[in-house]
């Protein structure tokens, strides 16, 4: 039990849990990180980097059956087909 106490811990890896954690540990918080996600790789992990638009169905847009089948997501600005392996 001892072993799983923790000074902080901070749900999500991303740029804000990722700087939150490294601004905690600097301080000497014993800090656990979860992450629910996959590891994504830079640049490995981005297959339509150099893809350009007119290469897509929609020219890069989402379908609009895509965006009534999600309507949350599809109010952000990165919905679009080349990102949509994140998404
Ligand atoms: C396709 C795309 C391209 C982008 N390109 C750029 C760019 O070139 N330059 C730029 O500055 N910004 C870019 N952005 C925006 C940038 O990625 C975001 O602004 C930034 O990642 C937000 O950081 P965040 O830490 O708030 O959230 P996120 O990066 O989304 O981090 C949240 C993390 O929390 C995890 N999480 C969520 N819920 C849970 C849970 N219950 N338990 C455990 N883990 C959980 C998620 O898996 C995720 O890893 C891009 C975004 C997208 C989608």
């Amino acid at each position: 039990m001892n072993n799983n106490t923790f000074d902080a811990i901070v749900i999500g890896s991303g740029i804000s849990g990722g700087w939150a954690a490294k601004e905690f540990c600097e301080k000497g918080l014993k800090t656990l990180v979860l992450e629910r996600g996959r590891n994504v790789t830079h640049k490995e992990d981005y297959p339509t980097m150099h893809t350009p638009p007119w290469e897509f169905p929609l020219r890069g847009q989402m379908s609009l059956e895509a965006k009534k089948e999600n309507p949350i997501v599809s109010k952000c600005y990165a919905f679009k087909d080349d990102a949509d392996h994140f998404l």
